[in-house]
């Protein structure tokens, strides 16, 4: 077993990936790729939410470098800024592992209280930003904007409406602001607050729209499949299901060093029942039989209506002896099995069994049919209502 990584070798493969474009485009797909297990729709927000906080980390980065090497923000508050900073940067990386983790509500809450508590949480802590410059007051508008991306109308309409209030209580508070331009500052948070209220809106229709067409195709898709796989009047699996998944289940259970079983029943002398009873009525019995087959199956099984009045049962981990008994019992209340038609018991309808067993017949799902087919072929060929198990393969 190869060591497990240290975390030089993640560093090592970060740095290499950095290096070649491709990988590190792969790199930042996998970083912002939602669980599998959430909804296509969740997904979809998820991954948009996980783009943002990676911008919003990366520029909140940047602004982290320049307030700490440069003279932005002047030497007195350098440490207030970096220390706000690298907090908000901690929220965002929180944030953006809480979507990694699939909880992309929780992750999203987080990053608009982010952009709430950075322009309040600098003025709160140093009011002197604002005396006379309304520039630091126009973020607040940043976690609107957000919170119109990220969250529903509704939240963003009382975000807006909290913030238009804070903003309007602010002069009582701290009195030097009482000389910014307020009219001009309000009249612009209200048209940005109104806007991103109207995209949003737009936005959830359309997307809601998206959803419920994508759900519906899901829908529709599993539908076809299963009619695709189903014989319409038995309404068991049919031969197409059965090519497609007899080869997976041999492969299991080779895997498994394990037997799988094959039954073929095939009504006997079913042509003469539908010439004396007609075709309806052999349709019914048809219906039934399937009906009746289904009791016979474990959870694990399945049968399928292998051609006209063929059916076959694959039973996975029987071994010949547990087949056997299986085929007889069918064969056994087969005599006794009435199907009824138009409120008539019609007369009952014999059966001829072939069983054959993976791996002792054949070493493929298709050889160990054929060999259970040549079964039932001698089971009609002695005389009919009868069960043959194929002989074992010689050594
Ligand atoms: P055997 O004992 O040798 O199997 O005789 P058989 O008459 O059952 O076999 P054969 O292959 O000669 O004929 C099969 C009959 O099954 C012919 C056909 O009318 C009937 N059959 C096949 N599919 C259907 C169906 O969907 N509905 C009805 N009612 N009959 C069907
Ligand atoms: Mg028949
Ligand atoms: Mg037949």
């Amino acid at each position: 077993m190869p060591p497990p990584p240290t975390s030089q070798d993640f560093l090592h493969r970060i740095w290499d990936a950095l290096n070649r474009p491709r990988a590190f485009g792969s790199l930042l797909s996998r970083l912002v790729e939602p669980p599998a297990a959430l909804h296509e729709a969740e997904r979809r927000r998820a991954r948009l939410l996980a783009w943002l906080l990676l911008t919003l980390i990366l520029l909140t980065g940047v602004m982290l470098v320049l307030v700490i090497l440069t003279d932005i923000v002047g030497d007195n508050r350098r440490g207030f800024y970096t220390i706000l900073i690298t907090g908000l940067v901690s929220l965002l990386v929180l944030a953006f592992g809480l979507n990694r983790a699939g909880r992309h509500g929780a992750a999203a809450h987080l990053t608009v209280a982010c952009a709430i508590l950075a322009p309040w949480g600098s003025i709160v802590l140093d009011p002197a930003i604002v005396r006379g410059d309304f520039v630091p007051l126009v973020y607040t508008v940043l976690s609107i904007l957000l919170c119109s991306i990220l969250l529903s109308v509704r939240t963003t309409v009382i975000l807006s409406a909290i913030q238009f209030l804070m903003l309007l209580s602010l002069p009582f508070f701290v009195p030097a602001t009482t000389f910014i331009n307020w009219p001009s500052l309000m009249a612009f948070v209200f048209f940005t607050s109104a806007l991103s209220i109207v995209d949003n809106f737009i936005n959830r229709q359309d997307l809601g729209q998206i959803d419920r067409q994508i759900r519906q195709l899901v829908e529709s898709e599993a539908r076809l499949r299963e009619l695709s796989v189903r014989d319409p009047l038995t309404g068991l699996f049919n031969r197409y299901y059965l090519e497609e998944t007899l080869e997976r289940e041999v492969r299991v259970a080779a895997r498994n060093r394990r037997p799988l079983g094959i039954i073929i029943a095939d009504l006997d002398h079913f042509k003469r029942f539908n010439d004396s009873h007609g075709h309806a009525a052999g349709d019914a019995v048809l219906r039934q039989v399937g009906a009746f087959l289904r009791k016979y199956i474990r959870e694990t099984d399945f049968v399928c209506r292998y051609g006209g009045e063929e059916f076959v049962l694959i039973m996975p981990e029987a071994s010949l002896q547990v087949m056997r008994e299986h085929a007889e019992l069918m064969l056994q209340e087969a005599r006794h099995f009435h199907a009824e038609y138009e409120g008539q018991r019609l007369e009952s309808v014999t059966l001829s069994l072939g069983v054959a067993l993976f791996p002792d017949h054949g070493s493929t799902g298709a050889a160990v049919l054929a060999i259970a087919d040549a079964a039932l072929y001698r089971a009609k060929g002695a005389g009919r209502d009868r069960v043959v198990v194929a002989d074992p393969a010689p050594v």
